[in-house]
Order: C-alpha cells, then sequence, then structure tokens
C-alpha cells in the first residue's frame, strides 16, 4: 500500500516546480530534501552582506522568455534589465584598461570565436568546442573563461552539439531581491521534509521504496532532481540498478565548476555604475586565468568574481583563502591595493565539495550531446528524473530545472493507472 502516489527527491528548482505541480494535478506527493533548506543551487542568503546574495543562480537567463521572468511580475519581484554582453565590458589587462582599440579587437575576436564554436554544432558535429579556437590567439584566456563560466567547463571538455542546442535570447537579468528568494517564494507553499537525504530507491516490489534518513516512503511512482554528478557518484542506491545507458548519460554530462568569490567594502571604492561588470586578462602573466566581476550589483558595495570549469574546482579544493587571493588580487590590480582598506567582509561559494550537488551545472562531453535525451527517459515507467541536466535546450538554468520538474508531473499524472 503506497503512503503517496509521489516521493520527489531534492527541493531544488525542478523538484519544487514538480511537486507543485503533481498537487495541481490532484496527486499526493511527499518532497524530502537532503539539506536543512530548500533551493538547492538557487540560494539567496542576507546573513553575509545583510543584503540579499545569491550563492548560485542569480540571472534570468533568456528573460524574454523565461517563464520564471513572468513568475516574478506576478510576485512583484524587480530585475535589472541593463545586463551588458561580456564581451562589451571594461577590461584590464594587468599594466592598465584596455584603450577602445584593444575592447573592440577582443570583442569582434571572442564573438568571430563564439560563432565559429557554434557553426560546428549547427552543422551537427560533435566534437571538443576548442576545435574552433585558436588557442594562441591573444584573446584566447577570455574565450577560456567565457566558455567555463556559461558551461562549467573548458572548450577541450565542451561538446559543439551541445553547446549549439542551448538556447540562449542573449537577455540576462539578475534579481534584485535574489533568484533564490523568488524560487522560494513562488514554492512557500509546498510542503517540504528537510534534512532527509535518500540513501535508496527500489524498485523490486509492487510500490518504489524510498529510504531517507527520516524513515521509509511507499510511492507508486519517484522523481528525482539531484545532480549528474550526485546521481553517477552512487550516494543512491538504485534496485535494480539504473540501466547502463542512463549511468553512460549521466556520466557523459557531468556537472561542471563554477564559484563566486564576493566583497563587500564600507563605501563605493568603484566609482562605476549600479550594476556594473569588468574583465581581467593579466597580459604580463600568461599563467594567470582571465576573470569575470560584477561589480556594485544593484548599487551595493560589492564585487563578486566569478570562477568556472576545472580552475574553480581547483581553486575551490585549495581552500577558501586560495579562492579569496585569487579574486582579490584581479581586484586590486584593476583598481587599487587601497580598496582593500575598505572591505569588510568575504564570503566563497563551494559548489564542487558540496556532496548534494558535487559540482554547479552540467555539460555534454565532446561527442555525448545525444546522451542529454536519455535523462529524461522513464525508467520502468516509475522512476523520472528531473532537474537541469534533463532539459534539452535550457540546461544548466533555473527556468530549464522548473520546466522539467512540471513536465515529470505531468508525465507521472498521464502514466499512472
Ligand atoms: C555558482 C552558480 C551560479 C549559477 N548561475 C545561474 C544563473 O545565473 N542563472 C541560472 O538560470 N542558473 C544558474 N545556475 C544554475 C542553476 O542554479 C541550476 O541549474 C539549478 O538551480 C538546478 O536546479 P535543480 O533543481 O536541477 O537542482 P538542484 O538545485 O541541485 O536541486 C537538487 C536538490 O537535491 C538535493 N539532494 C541531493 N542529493 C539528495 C539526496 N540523496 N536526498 C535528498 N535530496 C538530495 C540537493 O540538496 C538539492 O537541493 C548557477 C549555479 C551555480 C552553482
Amino acid at each position: 500500500m503506497s503512503d503517496v502516489d509521489v516521493v520527489v527527491i531534492g527541493a531544488g528548482a525542478a523538484g519544487l516546480s514538480a511537486a507543485s505541480r503533481l498537487g495541481e494535478l490532484g496527486l499526493s506527493f511527499r518532497l524530502v530534501e537532503a539539506k536543512g533548506r530548500i533551493g538547492g543551487r538557487t540560494w539567496t542568503e542576507s546573513s553575509t552582506f545583510g543584503v540579499p546574495f545569491d550563492r548560485g543562480g542569480h540571472w534570468l537567463h533568456s528573460a524574454d522568455v523565461n517563464p520564471l521572468r513572468f513568475e516574478a511580475d506576478r510576485l512583484g519581484f524587480a530585475y535589472h534589465q541593463g545586463y551588458s554582453p561580456p564581451s562589451s565590458r571594461p577590461l584590464h589587462l594587468g599594466r592598465g584598461w584596455a584603450d577602445a582599440a584593444g575592447r573592440q579587437d577582443s570583442v569582434e575576436w571572442v564573438d568571430a570565436t563564439f560563432e565559429a564554436v557554434h557553426a560546428l554544432g549547427r552543422a551537427g558535429k560533435d566534437v571538443a568546442a576548442i576545435e574552433a579556437i585558436d588557442t594562441v590567439n591573444r584573446w584566447y584566456r577570455l574565450i577560456r573563461h567565457w566558455h567555463e563560466a556559461i558551461s562549467a567547463f573548458g572548450p577541450e571538455e565542451i561538446s559543439t552539439l551541445d553547446l549549439f542546442r542551448y538556447r540562449d535570447t542573449d537577455h540576462n537579468w539578475p534579481v534584485v531581491k535574489g533568484y533564490g528568494a523568488l524560487v522560494a517564494a513562488l514554492f512557500a507553499h509546498v510542503p517540504v521534509t528537510l534534512d532527509a537525504p535518500v540513501s535508496a530507491i527500489d524498485l523490486t516490489g509492487p510500490d518504489v521504496r524510498v529510504e531517507t534518513a527520516k524513515g521509509t516512503i511507499h510511492a507508486r511512482a519517484v522523481i528525482v532532481t539531484c545532480s549528474t554528478n550526485v546521481l553517477a557518484g552512487g550516494s543512491i542506491r538504485f534496485t535494480p540498478d539504473l540501466p547502463p545507458a542512463l549511468g553512460e548519460a549521466l556520466r557523459a554530462i557531468p556537472t561542471g565548476g563554477a564559484n563566486k568569490v564576493a566583497f563587500q567594502f564600507s563605501r563605493d571604492v568603484f566609482g562605476m555604475e549600479p550594476t556594473s561588470y569588468a574583465t581581467f586578462m593579466d597580459e604580463r602573466d600568461p599563467a594567470r586565468h582571465a576573470l569575470s566581476y560584477q561589480i556594485r550589483p544593484f548599487g551595493d558595495d560589492i564585487a563578486i568574481a566569478y570562477l568556472g570549469g576545472r580552475f574553480a574546482e581547483e581553486t575551490e579544493a585549495a581552500g577558501e583563502g586560495a579562492m579569496i587571493e585569487t579574486a582579490r588580487a584581479g581586484l586590486v590590480d584593476m583598481f587599487g591595493s587601497a580598496i582593500m582598506d575598505h572591505c569588510i567582509t568575504t564570503t566563497a561559494t563551494g559548489w564542487c565539495g558540496d556532496p548534494h550537488t558535487l559540482g554547479a551545472y552540467s555539460c555534454a562531453k565532446p561527442g555525448e550531446a545525444h546522451r542529454r535525451a536519455v535523462l529524461g527517459e522513464p525508467v520502468h515507467d516509475r522512476l523520472f528524473l528531473a532537474g537541469e541536466a534533463v532539459s534539452p535546450d535550457w540546461f544548466s538554468t533555473v527556468h530549464g530545472a522548473y520546466l522539467t520538474g512540471m513536465d515529470a508531473a505531468q508525465k507521472i499524472a498521464t502514466m499512472l493507472p
């Protein structure tokens, strides 16, 4: 006898939307979450700076068509529409700011190279993005950084076909009170059992048996929203084993690295407009990674550095001190060491080592783009995956996760007898 129709595992954007939709469809559910909070990779907290800080998802990507943008309008969550594309931002080269000609040159090369990468995907070629990139070009470190920020992997680990399939309208709008806060407000009505990590899912009996730290739940179906790295990592035991094709897909579409390092100042030390951006690439030292920064988000005296890919993973592994030093060095080179006299708080995220995410967002490896579709296929008509990695065209985003959760709930409603 089932306790509920559906167990939903993970209270991130996908799990919350799945549970909410199940409720609308008249199905009973239990939503269980390993952490002591909801939101997963969308998490706004105000305790560090006294103002909202998104430790995970921040921008409403493809905001003009993003369904969560419309929810933000409905719930009265403001967002900033003045996002400048990465290629048009002030660029510091170590010795000083790039002049207009240098900026133009970098923009043209980066844009043309992105287009060359996309052209491979458009032609149906599933190869590494690096095949379209001149790695000895002066601006190579810039495009490497942008690939790492967008895909959470460097260009040698990105499938051109997968990247091409990502639907981007170039409208990226940050939410003033936080993207995590928006998701939390949208699903405030959904009951969640927190601190209940799932350790096993058994599909061998008449019911699905889900073992959690807060007891065993019997259900007619289960929706699992954990990241691909968590699922491939084996912290949830599946009986029988997941189908080999699904196991291969989880490994072929890993969750890459991305982190933020943020500094709060006691006053405006930058003299830049609210919600500005700056990019740093030190031409004095070719071994240094390029970095991008958000400066004074919404007018708060904060700077946020973005680290992506293996660089984010390795810096996180070296410790919070190493992350802060890496980001601080770039800031000081751009704006002078005196700014640090006014720095009052620092913080760094640690998504790669977080056992419940083991990374930031997913990306198909070269040659593996076709496996993303496998993630969305039901297992024995009773186990459904949802989450950003399952989205065919909006993977790696909050709204992609949100839509896959609704979709899984809908599929269950039509499939359950
Ligand atoms: C630094 C960073 C910046 C980002 N920036 C953006 C951005 O600007 N815009 C954007 O759209 N996206 C962004 N993203 C990506 C976006 O946040 C994610 O794609 C999205 O939030 C994923 O949602 P999800 O529901 O698929 O997964 P998750 O949010 O990871 O939800 C899965 C949940 O499952 C839980 N869980 C794991 N294991 C278990 C278990 N055994 N039992 C029970 N529960 C478990 C986890 O704790 C988690 O809460 C960013 C992500 C990061 C990390």
